[in-house]
Protein backbone atom coordinates (compact mmCIF):
# COMPACT_ATOMS: atom_id res chain seq x y z
CA UNK A 1 0.00 0.00 0.00
CA UNK A 2 1.72 3.44 -1.14
CA UNK A 3 -0.31 6.70 -1.64
CA UNK A 4 0.30 8.48 -4.92
CA UNK A 5 3.33 10.65 -4.43
CA UNK A 6 1.76 14.74 -4.04
CA UNK A 7 4.78 15.99 -3.12
CA UNK A 8 8.29 15.94 -3.33
CA UNK A 9 12.05 16.86 -4.84
CA UNK A 10 12.26 17.10 -8.55
CA UNK A 11 14.85 14.68 -10.30
CA UNK A 12 17.53 17.70 -11.12
CA UNK A 13 16.67 21.46 -11.86
CA UNK A 14 18.81 24.05 -14.50
CA UNK A 15 20.77 26.90 -13.11
CA UNK A 16 18.81 30.07 -13.14
CA UNK A 17 15.68 28.20 -11.35
CA UNK A 18 16.51 29.70 -7.53
CA UNK A 19 15.93 33.06 -9.30
CA UNK A 20 12.11 32.16 -9.64
CA UNK A 21 11.59 32.10 -6.60
CA UNK A 22 8.66 29.86 -5.25
CA UNK A 23 6.32 29.31 -8.70
CA UNK A 24 2.81 28.02 -9.56
CA UNK A 25 2.85 25.93 -12.75
CA UNK A 26 0.02 25.16 -14.90
CA UNK A 27 1.42 21.97 -17.37
CA UNK A 28 0.51 21.97 -20.87
CA UNK A 29 1.32 18.67 -22.61
CA UNK A 30 2.49 18.89 -26.38
CA UNK A 31 -1.28 18.57 -27.54
CA UNK A 32 -3.21 20.87 -25.24
CA UNK A 33 -6.05 21.82 -27.55
CA UNK A 34 -8.94 22.35 -25.31
CA UNK A 35 -7.95 24.22 -22.47
CA UNK A 36 -8.70 28.12 -23.68
CA UNK A 37 -6.36 30.74 -23.34
CA UNK A 38 -2.71 30.44 -22.52
CA UNK A 39 -1.86 32.20 -19.25
CA UNK A 40 1.39 33.59 -17.48
CA UNK A 41 1.19 30.72 -15.56
CA UNK A 42 1.71 27.98 -18.11
CA UNK A 43 4.40 25.81 -19.03
CA UNK A 44 5.20 22.92 -21.30
CA UNK A 45 5.62 19.55 -20.30
CA UNK A 46 7.86 18.03 -22.02
CA UNK A 47 7.13 14.00 -22.08
CA UNK A 48 9.98 12.86 -24.76
CA UNK A 49 13.53 14.25 -26.19
CA UNK A 50 12.03 14.68 -29.37
CA UNK A 51 9.57 17.62 -27.68
CA UNK A 52 12.15 20.40 -26.39
CA UNK A 53 11.88 22.46 -29.39
CA UNK A 54 8.74 22.91 -28.88
CA UNK A 55 8.88 23.39 -24.95
CA UNK A 56 12.02 26.16 -25.84
CA UNK A 57 9.40 28.39 -28.23
CA UNK A 58 6.53 27.66 -26.05
CA UNK A 59 6.62 31.60 -24.50
CA UNK A 60 6.89 30.53 -21.36
CA UNK A 61 10.21 31.55 -18.84
CA UNK A 62 9.99 27.98 -17.75
CA UNK A 63 10.55 23.90 -18.61
CA UNK A 64 9.24 21.19 -17.05
CA UNK A 65 10.66 18.05 -18.28
CA UNK A 66 8.94 14.86 -17.88
CA UNK A 67 11.94 12.03 -15.57
CA UNK A 68 12.25 10.14 -18.96
CA UNK A 69 13.57 13.31 -20.59
CA UNK A 70 17.03 13.36 -19.71
CA UNK A 71 18.90 14.58 -21.89
CA UNK A 72 19.34 18.49 -21.57
CA UNK A 73 22.42 20.01 -22.65
CA UNK A 74 20.16 21.80 -25.48
CA UNK A 75 17.89 23.36 -23.61
CA UNK A 76 18.35 26.90 -23.06
CA UNK A 77 15.45 27.93 -20.55
CA UNK A 78 15.60 27.17 -16.75
CA UNK A 79 13.82 23.65 -16.62
CA UNK A 80 12.33 21.76 -13.63
CA UNK A 81 13.06 17.90 -14.28
CA UNK A 82 10.54 15.95 -12.28
CA UNK A 83 11.39 12.71 -10.86
CA UNK A 84 9.05 9.28 -11.55
CA UNK A 85 6.75 9.89 -8.89
CA UNK A 86 5.02 13.09 -10.73
CA UNK A 87 4.68 10.20 -14.39
CA UNK A 88 0.87 11.12 -13.33
CA UNK A 89 0.86 14.98 -14.11
CA UNK A 90 -1.33 15.82 -16.93
CA UNK A 91 -2.60 18.74 -19.03
CA UNK A 92 -4.03 21.27 -17.07
CA UNK A 93 -2.89 20.22 -13.56
CA UNK A 94 -1.03 22.84 -11.23
CA UNK A 95 2.18 22.31 -9.14
CA UNK A 96 3.53 24.53 -7.18
CA UNK A 97 7.62 24.44 -7.79
CA UNK A 98 10.61 26.11 -5.48
CA UNK A 99 13.25 27.59 -7.16
CA UNK A 100 15.53 27.48 -4.51
CA UNK A 101 14.91 24.13 -3.31
CA UNK A 102 13.75 21.84 -5.76
CA UNK A 103 10.32 20.84 -3.91
CA UNK A 104 7.41 20.62 -5.98
CA UNK A 105 3.96 19.95 -4.67
CA UNK A 106 1.08 18.90 -6.56
CA UNK A 107 -1.82 21.56 -5.96
CA UNK A 108 -4.36 19.97 -8.20
CA UNK A 109 -5.24 17.21 -10.69
CA UNK A 110 -7.95 17.87 -13.41
CA UNK A 111 -8.60 14.26 -13.34
CA UNK A 112 -9.03 13.84 -9.95
CA UNK A 113 -12.62 13.87 -7.97
CA UNK A 114 -10.77 14.25 -4.68
CA UNK A 115 -8.98 18.07 -5.33
CA UNK A 116 -8.33 19.52 -1.71
CA UNK A 117 -6.53 22.61 -1.17
CA UNK A 118 -4.52 22.95 2.17
CA UNK A 119 -4.87 26.49 3.22
CA UNK A 120 -3.01 26.50 6.60
CA UNK A 121 -1.57 24.53 9.13
CA UNK A 122 -2.42 26.22 12.21
CA UNK A 123 -5.62 25.04 14.14
CA UNK A 124 -7.17 25.95 17.63
CA UNK A 125 -8.03 22.52 17.85
CA UNK A 126 -5.61 19.92 18.77
CA UNK A 127 -7.52 17.28 18.01
CA UNK A 128 -6.50 13.73 19.37
CA UNK A 129 -6.44 11.76 16.15
CA UNK A 130 -5.42 15.03 13.85
CA UNK A 131 -3.88 13.55 10.26
CA UNK A 132 -2.59 17.02 9.95
CA UNK A 133 -0.86 18.02 13.36
CA UNK A 134 -0.95 21.77 13.18
CA UNK A 135 1.83 24.02 13.67
CA UNK A 136 2.47 27.13 14.89
CA UNK A 137 3.77 29.20 11.46
CA UNK A 138 2.79 32.03 9.70
CA UNK A 139 1.72 30.51 6.16
CA UNK A 140 -0.57 32.83 4.55
CA UNK A 141 1.73 32.06 1.75
CA UNK A 142 -0.44 29.48 1.10
CA UNK A 143 -3.86 30.66 1.06
CA UNK A 144 -2.16 33.42 -1.33
CA UNK A 145 -1.46 30.97 -3.70
CA UNK A 146 -4.33 29.05 -3.72
CA UNK A 147 -6.05 32.56 -4.80
CA UNK A 148 -3.38 32.33 -7.40
CA UNK A 149 -4.52 28.72 -8.15
CA UNK A 150 -8.33 29.02 -8.11
CA UNK A 151 -8.72 30.95 -11.97
CA UNK A 152 -6.52 28.57 -13.18
CA UNK A 153 -8.66 25.53 -12.57
CA UNK A 154 -10.61 23.82 -15.27
CA UNK A 155 -14.05 25.51 -15.01
CA UNK A 156 -15.84 21.83 -15.27
CA UNK A 157 -14.31 20.50 -12.05
CA UNK A 158 -17.13 19.28 -10.28
CA UNK A 159 -16.05 19.72 -6.88
CA UNK A 160 -13.15 21.29 -4.61
CA UNK A 161 -12.43 20.97 -1.09
CA UNK A 162 -10.57 22.92 1.34
CA UNK A 163 -8.63 21.65 4.47
CA UNK A 164 -6.44 22.96 7.54
CA UNK A 165 -5.22 23.43 10.23
CA UNK A 166 -8.42 25.27 10.40
CA UNK A 167 -9.33 27.07 7.10
CA UNK A 168 -11.11 30.40 8.82
CA UNK A 169 -8.09 30.84 10.93
CA UNK A 170 -7.41 34.10 8.44
CA UNK A 171 -11.00 34.78 8.50
CA UNK A 172 -11.18 38.04 6.15
CA UNK A 173 -8.77 36.24 3.28
CA UNK A 174 -10.50 33.21 3.42
CA UNK A 175 -13.88 34.43 2.87
CA UNK A 176 -12.42 36.56 -0.05
CA UNK A 177 -11.00 33.26 -1.94
CA UNK A 178 -14.86 31.44 -1.67
CA UNK A 179 -15.52 34.93 -3.41
CA UNK A 180 -12.80 34.51 -5.79
CA UNK A 181 -14.08 30.96 -6.32
CA UNK A 182 -17.33 31.57 -7.21
CA UNK A 183 -16.59 33.96 -9.86
CA UNK A 184 -13.80 31.31 -11.15
CA UNK A 185 -15.79 28.70 -11.14
CA UNK A 186 -19.54 29.43 -11.04
CA UNK A 187 -20.58 25.93 -11.14
CA UNK A 188 -18.00 24.21 -8.52
CA UNK A 189 -19.12 22.65 -5.20
CA UNK A 190 -16.90 24.11 -2.76
CA UNK A 191 -16.42 21.85 0.25
CA UNK A 192 -15.16 23.68 4.03
CA UNK A 193 -13.64 21.95 6.38
CA UNK A 194 -14.05 23.69 9.58
CA UNK A 195 -14.50 23.35 13.44
CA UNK A 196 -16.65 25.85 12.71
CA UNK A 197 -16.07 27.98 16.11
CA UNK A 198 -15.86 30.91 13.55
CA UNK A 199 -18.92 30.72 12.81
CA UNK A 200 -20.29 31.62 16.57
CA UNK A 201 -19.14 35.36 15.68
CA UNK A 202 -21.76 36.81 14.12
CA UNK A 203 -20.32 39.38 11.52
CA UNK A 204 -18.08 35.75 10.62
CA UNK A 205 -21.20 33.70 9.99
CA UNK A 206 -22.65 36.71 7.87
CA UNK A 207 -19.96 37.56 5.57
CA UNK A 208 -20.07 33.62 4.90
CA UNK A 209 -23.53 34.03 4.01
CA UNK A 210 -22.79 37.19 1.80
CA UNK A 211 -20.48 35.44 -0.37
CA UNK A 212 -23.87 33.66 -1.61
CA UNK A 213 -22.58 30.85 -3.02
CA UNK A 214 -25.12 28.60 -4.53
CA UNK A 215 -22.90 24.97 -3.99
CA UNK A 216 -20.96 26.03 -0.31
CA UNK A 217 -20.62 23.56 2.41
CA UNK A 218 -19.28 23.68 5.80
CA UNK A 219 -18.26 20.49 6.80
CA UNK A 220 -18.19 20.39 10.75
CA UNK A 221 -16.70 17.56 13.46
CA UNK A 222 -19.22 17.26 16.17
CA UNK A 223 -17.90 14.20 18.04
CA UNK A 224 -20.81 13.36 20.74
CA UNK A 225 -23.52 14.98 22.52
CA UNK A 226 -21.76 15.59 25.75
CA UNK A 227 -19.70 18.82 25.99
CA UNK A 228 -16.62 17.26 27.57
CA UNK A 229 -16.40 14.62 25.64
CA UNK A 230 -16.46 16.32 22.15
CA UNK A 231 -14.11 18.83 23.98
CA UNK A 232 -11.60 16.38 25.43
CA UNK A 233 -11.62 14.22 21.63
CA UNK A 234 -10.41 18.62 20.10
CA UNK A 235 -8.66 19.13 23.11
CA UNK A 236 -10.02 22.40 23.83
CA UNK A 237 -12.70 23.59 26.83
CA UNK A 238 -15.80 25.36 25.46
CA UNK A 239 -15.19 24.16 21.81
CA UNK A 240 -18.89 21.99 21.57
CA UNK A 241 -20.29 25.06 22.87
CA UNK A 242 -18.79 27.61 20.41
CA UNK A 243 -19.44 25.32 17.51
CA UNK A 244 -22.96 24.69 17.89
CA UNK A 245 -23.71 28.16 18.40
CA UNK A 246 -21.77 28.48 14.90
CA UNK A 247 -23.74 25.74 13.62
CA UNK A 248 -26.75 27.48 14.35
CA UNK A 249 -25.90 30.88 13.41
CA UNK A 250 -24.96 29.34 9.41
CA UNK A 251 -27.91 27.67 9.24
CA UNK A 252 -29.87 30.52 10.52
CA UNK A 253 -28.72 32.21 7.35
CA UNK A 254 -29.50 29.45 5.29
CA UNK A 255 -25.89 27.97 4.95
CA UNK A 256 -25.74 24.17 3.73
CA UNK A 257 -24.07 22.50 6.72
CA UNK A 258 -22.66 18.57 6.82
CA UNK A 259 -21.52 17.28 10.39
CA UNK A 260 -19.14 15.00 10.53
CA UNK A 261 -18.33 12.51 13.71
CA UNK A 262 -15.08 10.34 13.14
CA UNK A 263 -15.68 6.93 14.86
CA UNK A 264 -13.00 5.67 17.56
CA UNK A 265 -12.72 4.33 20.58
CA UNK A 266 -13.58 7.65 22.63
CA UNK A 267 -16.61 8.28 20.33
CA UNK A 268 -18.20 5.16 18.67
CA UNK A 269 -19.29 3.71 22.51
CA UNK A 270 -21.81 6.97 22.74
CA UNK A 271 -22.46 6.63 18.81
CA UNK A 272 -26.36 5.76 18.91
CA UNK A 273 -26.64 8.59 20.99
CA UNK A 274 -25.03 11.00 19.53
CA UNK A 275 -26.82 10.24 16.54
CA UNK A 276 -30.42 10.12 18.32
CA UNK A 277 -29.57 13.96 19.83
CA UNK A 278 -28.53 14.85 16.24
CA UNK A 279 -32.17 13.87 14.65
CA UNK A 280 -33.59 15.14 17.83
CA UNK A 281 -31.63 18.39 17.80
CA UNK A 282 -29.99 19.43 14.68
CA UNK A 283 -32.55 17.26 11.80
CA UNK A 284 -31.89 20.23 9.67
CA UNK A 285 -28.35 19.87 8.54
CA UNK A 286 -27.74 18.95 5.24
CA UNK A 287 -26.14 15.28 5.46
CA UNK A 288 -24.36 13.78 8.48
CA UNK A 289 -20.71 11.31 7.59
CA UNK A 290 -19.91 9.29 10.01
CA UNK A 291 -16.37 8.18 9.13
CA UNK A 292 -13.96 5.69 10.01
CA UNK A 293 -10.59 6.94 11.05
CA UNK A 294 -7.19 7.59 9.03
CA UNK A 295 -4.37 6.11 11.24
CA UNK A 296 -2.10 8.83 10.35
CA UNK A 297 -0.67 11.87 12.03
CA UNK A 298 -1.89 12.30 15.98
CA UNK A 299 -3.94 9.07 15.41
CA UNK A 300 -0.92 6.76 15.47
CA UNK A 301 0.44 8.60 18.91
CA UNK A 302 -2.89 8.34 20.55
CA UNK A 303 -3.38 4.62 19.08
CA UNK A 304 -4.00 3.12 22.63
CA UNK A 305 -6.63 5.61 23.18
CA UNK A 306 -7.92 5.64 19.67
CA UNK A 307 -8.09 1.78 18.26
CA UNK A 308 -11.06 -0.26 17.82
CA UNK A 309 -12.21 -2.47 15.64
CA UNK A 310 -14.72 -1.40 13.32
CA UNK A 311 -16.57 -4.64 13.95
CA UNK A 312 -16.88 -3.72 17.64
CA UNK A 313 -18.82 -0.74 16.49
CA UNK A 314 -21.30 -2.23 13.84
CA UNK A 315 -24.09 -2.76 15.72
CA UNK A 316 -24.16 0.92 17.07
CA UNK A 317 -23.29 2.27 13.57
CA UNK A 318 -26.69 0.42 12.43
CA UNK A 319 -28.67 2.03 15.18
CA UNK A 320 -27.19 5.27 14.78
CA UNK A 321 -27.77 5.53 11.12
CA UNK A 322 -31.21 4.12 11.58
CA UNK A 323 -32.12 6.90 14.32
CA UNK A 324 -31.11 9.68 11.67
CA UNK A 325 -32.65 8.25 8.59
CA UNK A 326 -35.87 7.91 10.80
CA UNK A 327 -35.82 11.69 11.47
CA UNK A 328 -34.98 11.94 7.36
CA UNK A 329 -31.57 13.31 7.96
CA UNK A 330 -29.58 12.47 4.89
CA UNK A 331 -26.27 10.38 6.20
CA UNK A 332 -23.19 8.77 4.85
CA UNK A 333 -21.07 6.41 5.65
CA UNK A 334 -17.54 7.27 4.92
CA UNK A 335 -13.85 5.44 4.86
CA UNK A 336 -15.42 2.06 6.12
CA UNK A 337 -14.53 -1.11 3.75
CA UNK A 338 -18.16 -2.66 3.26
CA UNK A 339 -18.10 -6.05 4.70
CA UNK A 340 -17.58 -4.30 8.06
CA UNK A 341 -21.39 -2.26 7.41
CA UNK A 342 -24.02 -3.88 8.22
CA UNK A 343 -26.16 -5.22 5.36
CA UNK A 344 -28.84 -2.98 6.35
CA UNK A 345 -27.06 0.61 6.10
CA UNK A 346 -24.29 -0.39 3.44
CA UNK A 347 -26.44 1.27 0.76
CA UNK A 348 -25.01 4.72 3.04
CA UNK A 349 -22.14 3.85 2.59
CA UNK A 350 -19.64 6.13 0.22
CA UNK A 351 -15.63 5.61 -1.84
CA UNK A 352 -14.94 8.08 0.65
CA UNK A 353 -11.11 8.17 0.28
CA UNK A 354 -9.29 10.16 -1.81
CA UNK A 355 -7.86 8.62 -5.04
CA UNK A 356 -4.21 8.90 -4.00
CA UNK A 357 -4.78 7.48 -1.01
CA UNK A 358 -7.20 4.50 -1.58
CA UNK A 359 -6.03 0.92 -1.71
CA UNK A 360 -7.06 -2.66 -1.02
CA UNK A 361 -6.10 -5.63 0.42
CA UNK A 362 -5.41 -9.08 -0.93
CA UNK A 363 -9.13 -10.53 0.14
CA UNK A 364 -10.64 -7.59 -2.21
CA UNK A 365 -9.54 -9.75 -5.49
CA UNK A 366 -12.36 -11.77 -4.95
CA UNK A 367 -15.08 -9.55 -3.79
CA UNK A 368 -18.12 -8.75 -5.95
CA UNK A 369 -18.54 -5.26 -4.27
CA UNK A 370 -15.08 -3.58 -4.85
CA UNK A 371 -16.11 -1.76 -7.35
CA UNK A 372 -18.40 0.16 -4.99
CA UNK A 373 -16.19 -0.40 -1.53
CA UNK A 374 -14.13 2.55 0.19
CA UNK A 375 -11.59 -0.10 0.63
CA UNK A 376 -8.36 0.97 2.96
CA UNK A 377 -6.43 4.34 3.75
CA UNK A 378 -3.01 3.40 2.10
CA UNK A 379 -0.91 6.80 4.43
CA UNK A 380 0.26 6.33 7.81
CA UNK A 381 -0.17 3.05 9.34
CA UNK A 382 -3.10 1.09 7.83
CA UNK A 383 -4.78 -0.92 11.27
CA UNK A 384 -7.10 -3.65 9.64
CA UNK A 385 -10.03 -4.99 11.23
CA UNK A 386 -10.67 -9.17 12.23
CA UNK A 387 -13.94 -8.57 10.12
CA UNK A 388 -12.70 -8.11 6.59
CA UNK A 389 -14.14 -10.93 3.84
CA UNK A 390 -15.21 -11.16 0.28
CA UNK A 391 -18.93 -9.97 -0.24
CA UNK A 392 -19.18 -12.84 -2.92
CA UNK A 393 -22.54 -14.06 -4.22
CA UNK A 394 -24.90 -12.02 -2.13
CA UNK A 395 -27.45 -9.75 -3.68
CA UNK A 396 -25.68 -6.44 -4.72
CA UNK A 397 -26.25 -3.18 -2.61
CA UNK A 398 -28.30 -0.50 -4.57
CA UNK A 399 -25.99 3.05 -4.58
S1 LIG B 1 -13.27 -7.61 0.87
FE1 LIG B 1 -12.28 -5.70 0.21
S2 LIG B 1 -13.53 -4.95 -1.51
FE2 LIG B 1 -14.73 -6.49 -0.42
S3 LIG B 1 -15.99 -5.35 0.99
FE3 LIG B 1 -14.17 -6.00 2.12
S4 LIG B 1 -12.70 -4.34 1.90
FE4 LIG B 1 -14.30 -4.04 0.37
Amino acid sequence: MKPLVLSGRAANTSPGLEQLGRRLIRVREFSYDGLGELSPFDAPLVAQQDQIDWGSNFGSDLIVLRAAVDQTEEIRKPFVRLNRDFDYLANGDLISVDGRTGRLRTIYRRASRYNFFLITERCNHLCLMCSQPPKDVNDDWILEEVCEALPLIDPSTPTLGFTGGEPLTNRDRFIEMLRIAKDALPSTGLHVLTNGRAFADPQVAKAWADVAHPNLTAGIPVYSAVDYLHDHVVQSKGAFDETLLGILRLKNLGQRIEIRVVLHALTAPRLVETCEWIARNLPFVDHVALMGLENTGYAIANDSQLWIDPMDYQASLTAGVLALRAARVRTSIYNLPLCLIDESVRSHAVQSISDWKNAYVEECGSCDERPRCAGFFSSGRPKFSRGIRPIVGEPQIAV
